[in-house]
């Protein structure tokens, strides 16, 4: 796990305060890039309209992977506290922008997350900021659904850990097959999630999504 934060500062204390500083030199190699993949697909970089849309890009894209200079199980752990409560705690509809790593093409959903804790809970926000700080990175779903769950299984070893996500990839709706409506559900779990089916019903049934 990439904790990198030289390249955008500021962002181990807080990520959303990071996240309009960057790096300098970096925008501008960005930037020239851009300018390049400008001409390439046929345009002018110099016409009125596109003169700052290559350093709008390279800040663009640096906010949409800022994930890389996070370290979600760090965000976990600096909010542990001790806790006897043993129901399901459950953050549901966290909102998802993510970039598909075949395209670079974001794809777009939601997060439902639970876990039953075993004598530690955490911050509610700090599950919405650890689905962020994954899916700030280029994904595929899958591998992210896992590692959101692999996450807070290792930092608060809940007796269980659920995740479901829902995504609209816009890479299928834009080009390719031109599936304009499909949304791709994933879903991970550890623990009582996995045992137990009535824990796993009632999740299942608290965000109200169908698995196939
Ligand atoms: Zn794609």
């Amino acid at each position: 796990m990439s904790n990198n934060n030289d390249h955008i500062q500021g962002v181990s204390e807080d990520v959303y305060e990071c996240i309009e500083k960057f790096d300098e030199t970096k925008t501008k190699k960005l930037a020239e890039v851009y300018r390049k993949v400008l001409k390439y697909i046929g345009e002018d970089p110099v016409r009125e309209g596109l003169m700052d849309t290559p350093e709008r890009m390279a800040k663009s894209i640096q906010f949409l992977t800022h994930g890389y200079h996070v370290d979600p199980a760090k965000i976990l752990s600096s909010a542990r506290f001790r806790e006897d409560y043993k129901q399901m705690v459950l953050v549901k509809d966290i909102e998802i922008y993510s970039l598909c790593e075949h395209h670079m093409i974001p794809f777009i959903g939601k997060a439902h997350v639970a876990y039953i804790p075993n004598g530690y809970i955490t911050g509610l926000s700090k599950i919405a900021r650890v689905v962020d700080a994954f899916a700030r990175r280029l994904q595929v779903q899958e591998r992210m659904t896992v590692q959101i769950r692999d996450c807070i299984q290792d930092t608060l070893n809940p007796m269980g850990v659920a995740v479901v996500i829902e995504a609209l990839h816009l890479c299928m709706a834009m080009r390719g097959v031109q599936k304009q409506n499909s949304v791709t559900t994933t879903s991970a779990f550890t623990g009582c999630f996995l045992k137990d089916y009535r824990t796993r019903e009632e999740f299942i049934h608290l965000i109200g999504v169908k698995l196939h």
